[in-house]
């Protein structure tokens, strides 16, 4: 049976596959995928041109899922110029002095523009509860902030769109061990991977709380197989064309009457 991506009714991450690949091989999805990238950069063009909307691509994931390997592949056609990225890190003393949604709101990318978040103000449900870093009332009135916040956003003229990338357990410890085997990748390897990864259960199901509670339909939750990177670049750029096809963008007519302007 097919797995959805698009999360409509509540969800059992156990019921997902991280390597489920809708039976299409590497080389078919990369073929599709180049097909959609240049896609999306038709359409960045076009968004850029009438300016009054903009794109989020949320990245959430597990370390080791592909935030940044997604990202680069999907806007692989776009200019940088017309995509604004922001890694929400451990927040600064000056970001702790303010509300959480603080960063996110001005990180949000100007009309134009693409905006993509890897990792984002969803930090603040997940790592935020699993490691205990606010009392359990904090974190739980979350949920409607952060979906207020999205509609705020979406009744602006923003489309959020919000990926899980889902890979299994022996899939992460396979990349783990190639960051620490591979000399091209040993700067990647953080100790504070292997912590995380001890809190394994404990993020799953922070996660499937985090898609139940704000999967809604102006800001939905994807749940993308990400075992597979082939796969996964696929599904996401899927989702992006269609999401931006959905807005019939057409070319700005010119402001003055072009047939009167000479050029000498
Ligand atoms: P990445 O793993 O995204 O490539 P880092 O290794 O710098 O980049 O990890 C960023 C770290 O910041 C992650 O462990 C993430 O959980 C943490 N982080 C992000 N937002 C918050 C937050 N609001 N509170 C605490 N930790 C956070």
């Amino acid at each position: 049976m097919a797995q959805p991506i698009k999360v409509t009714s509540k969800i059992r991450l156990s019921n997902f596959k991280p390597d489920y690949r809708a039976g299409m091989s590497k080389e078919e999805a990369r073929e599709q995928t180049t097909k959609l990238c240049f896609r999306i950069a038709e359409l960045q063009q076009l968004l850029y041109a009438n300016s009054n909307h903009s794109l989020i691509i949320l990245l959430q994931g597990m370390d080791t899922s592909g935030k940044d390997g997604a990202g680069k592949r999907v806007l692989e056609f776009v200019p940088p110029s017309g995509v604004e990225t922001t890694s929400f890190k451990v927040p600064s003393s000056e970001e702790l002095a303010h509300d959480y949604l603080w960063r996110a709101h001005k990180a949000v990318p100007r009309y134009g523009h693409f905006g993509v978040f890897n990792r984002s103000y969803y930090e603040d449900v997940l790592v935020v509860r699993v490691m205990d870093l606010v009392p359990k009332p904090v974190w739980k009135a979350r949920y409607e902030q952060i979906n207020s916040f999205e509609k705020l956003l979406s009744d602006n003229n923003y489309i959020v769109l919000k990926f899980f990338l889902h890979i299994s357990k022996e899939e992460q410890a396979a990349r783990l061990r190639a960051r620490i085997e591979d000399p091209t990748k040993n700067w990647k390897f953080e100790e504070s991977d292997l912590e995380m990864r001890k809190h394994w259960d404990d993020f799953q199901e922070a996660y499937e709380d985090a898609i139940n509670k704000c999967s809604t339909n102006y800001a939905p939750w994807h749940i993308i197989p990400a075992d597979h990177k082939w796969f996964r670049d696929y599904a996401i750029a899927g989702v992006v064309v269609d999401a931006l096809q959905k807005l019939k963008m057409k070319w700005p007519k010119p402001k003055i009457d072009l047939s009167k302007v000479k050029i000498k």
